[in-house]
Order: structure tokens, then sequence, then C-alpha cells
């Protein structure tokens, strides 16, 4: 069955308010042709508002990067759903790789994150992957299993239908390689019967499972031509107007 192609920019700790103007300006005007194919762009937090402006009239989707779970309190430096919903996001990235890496991040915040962010309304692009380590040992299913049960645990149906599921093997991510389209594919097989077994067909048929880890124009045909590849999760090569904007007309094309 045919799926919207969803495209979304992970900006990560990139762009200064003025740069991501200029971006965000630049990937407006390059996908005005775009009829058919979901984008979203994921500034980092101090533009979200900036970049909102700027897009808000047009078919493309502000993200987050990320928030606390809490509805509000004393964490200082943190933000909440409530807060980047009021920059204008529609969509947040929940458990990306380096957050789990770097900030400590667990299946059980994840599902926390999931929790707040269906509450106030906004999409979740929820992050999971496999290690080079974990795949060597051929245990990539039960780690990217174990992830998303983890990050679905206590959510009905309804709920799990408003997820974007990114899968980003971790070996993947800012480094040059990319998982070929069979192990891709065969990745995102998975993560939808699964979805089938912990939901239903209709969950599991209409689920977005994008695929991240260095797409790029050169590579991105043959991954999104992949039956169960719903779209990708861009990092480095959505930096650029130009290469985000080609990945989003090769997804248009498809
Ligand atoms: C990412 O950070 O989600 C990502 C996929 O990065 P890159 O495209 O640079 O590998």
């Amino acid at each position: 069955m045919a799926r919207l192609k969803v495209i979304a920019g992970n900006w990560k700790m990139f762009k200064t308010n003025s740069e991501a103007l200029q971006l965000a300006n630049q990937i407006k005007m390059k996908t005005t042709d775009i009829k058919n194919t979901k984008m979203i762009i994921c500034p980092p937090a101090t533009a979200l508002a900036v970049v909102n402006e700027v897009i808000k009239d047009s078919v493309v989707s502000l993200g987050a990067q990320n928030f606390y779970w809490e509805q509000e309190g004393a964490y200082t430096g943190d933000l909440s759903a409530g807060m980047i919903k009021s920059s204008g996001a529609t969509y947040v990235i929940i458990g990306h790789s380096e957050r789990r890496q770097y900030f400590g991040e667990t299946d059980e915040t994840v599902n926390k994150k999931i929790n707040t962010a269906l509450e106030n309304g906004l999409n979740p692009i929820v992050c999971v992957g496999e290690s080079l380590e974990e795949r060597e040992s051929n245990i990539t299913d039960k780690i990217v299993s174990k992830q998303i049960s983890g990050a679905l645990k206590g959510f009905n149906a309804a709920a799990a239908a408003k997820l974007i599921i990114a899968y980003e093997p971790i070996w993947a991510i800012g480094t040059g390689k990319t998982a070929t389209p069979e192990q891709a594919q065969e990745v995102h097989k998975m993560i939808r019967d699964l979805i089938r077994n912990l939901y239903d067909d209709d969950v599991a048929d209409n689920i977005i499972i994008q695929y991240g880890g260095s797409v790029k124009p050169e590579n991105a045909d043959i991954l999104l031509g992949q039956e169960d590849v719903d779209g990708a999760l861009v990092g480095g090569a959505c930096l650029k107007a130009d290469s985000f904007s080609e990945i989003i007309h090769i997804a248009e094309s498809l």
C-alpha cells in the first residue's frame, strides 16, 4: 500500500538564528513544487520561533529535537513540550542515538517523552537503532524490538498511530557508511511486523518508518525505493538547502 514519504531534517547543534533563517528560506523556496512528500525541519530550539516565521505559511512543518517530559518546573536549562509547541513546532524527535549516548536517554525516558508529546499535541519521531557491535553480534532485531516495545509501553493503537519511527543504525549516523537497501528493508519490515503484533494491521500498514544514517542525494532513491522505507531522517545532508531539497525531490519522484 502507498504511504506518504516523510523527509525530516535534523539540524542538530548547528545554525545560529541568522543562519537558520537563511537555510529555512532556501528550503522553502526550493520545495514550492512538492505536493506528495511531507517535509519537516528540526532546527535547534533557539531557532524554532525564527524558522517558524519563515515556514508557517508553507507546507514545510517544524519539529524540535528534544524536550523534557515534565509539564513545567524547576528544571534549569530544559524546555517543556508546551514551550516548543508555542514556538510553532508540531513534531519532536525523541530518543535520537546522540541523546541516548551523550545525555543518558533510555527506553524508559523515551516512553515518558512520547506520553508528554502526545498529551501536548506534538507528533513524536521516535529513533531506534543498533550499534556496530550489536549488528556484528547478530542482535539487531532483538535490540530494535526492545527499543520499540519499551518506547510504546502502555500506549494504545490510537496513540501508536501518531508516531513516526526512525530506524537509524548508529554505525551509519554521520559516518558516511549507509546501511545497504537490503539491510534497511529487512529491519523496517521487522519493525512493521512487530507493530502488527503489538497493535493491528491498520496501525502497521499506515505507520511511517523512516531510515536515517548518511542519507544523501546519491543514495536516497535506492533507500527510499524499498517497500517498507517511508522516508528519511537526514542529518548532515540537511544542512545545505541544495542537498536536502534534492533528497525531497527524489522522494517526490518515487
Ligand atoms: C541523524 O542524525 O539522524 C542522521 C541520520 O545523521 P546523518 O544523516 O548525518 O548520518
